[in-house]
């Protein structure tokens, strides 16, 4: 979608930190870490909130979260999994996005 970064940074039309890519996502460092490792894996496709992703988009995502996670060492530490939706939650780029956050003792959120 035009006027969407996220779609551009996927696209290759803006530049981003990629750590991976596969056939439904598309994954890269956040640019204002909020933890050691922040990672945003994105569905290639524009989707604005995470109920209208479809089943393969999903797996997909999980799936590549849990190899990032792996690759990048947090795996056996753990890390946060987060959806921000919506003007609640702080949502402030509307293509879908889960952040990984780890590399570090994360603050309880309740
Ligand atoms: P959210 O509040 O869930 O919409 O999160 C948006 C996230 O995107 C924030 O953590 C930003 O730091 C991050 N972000 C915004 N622009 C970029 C960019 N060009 N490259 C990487 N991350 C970005
Ligand atoms: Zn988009």
């Amino acid at each position: 979608m035009e006027d969407c970064i996220f779609c551009k940074i996927i696209e290759g039309k803006l530049d981003s930190e990629k750590i991976i890519e596969t056939a439904n996502s598309f994954a890269f460092k956040d640019i204002h870490p909020k933890a050691p490792v922040h990672i945003l894996i994105a569905p290639k496709r524009h989707v604005e909130r995470p109920e209208l992703l479809n089943a393969h988009e999903l797996e997909d995502m999980f799936n590549t979260s849990e190899e990032i996670a792996q690759i990048l060492g947090v795996k056996d530490d753990g890390y946060r999994l987060v959806f921000n939706v919506g003007k609640h939650a702080g949502q402030e780029v509307e293509h879908v996005h889960l952040h990984l956050l780890g590399g570090r003792v994360a603050k309880s959120m309740f």
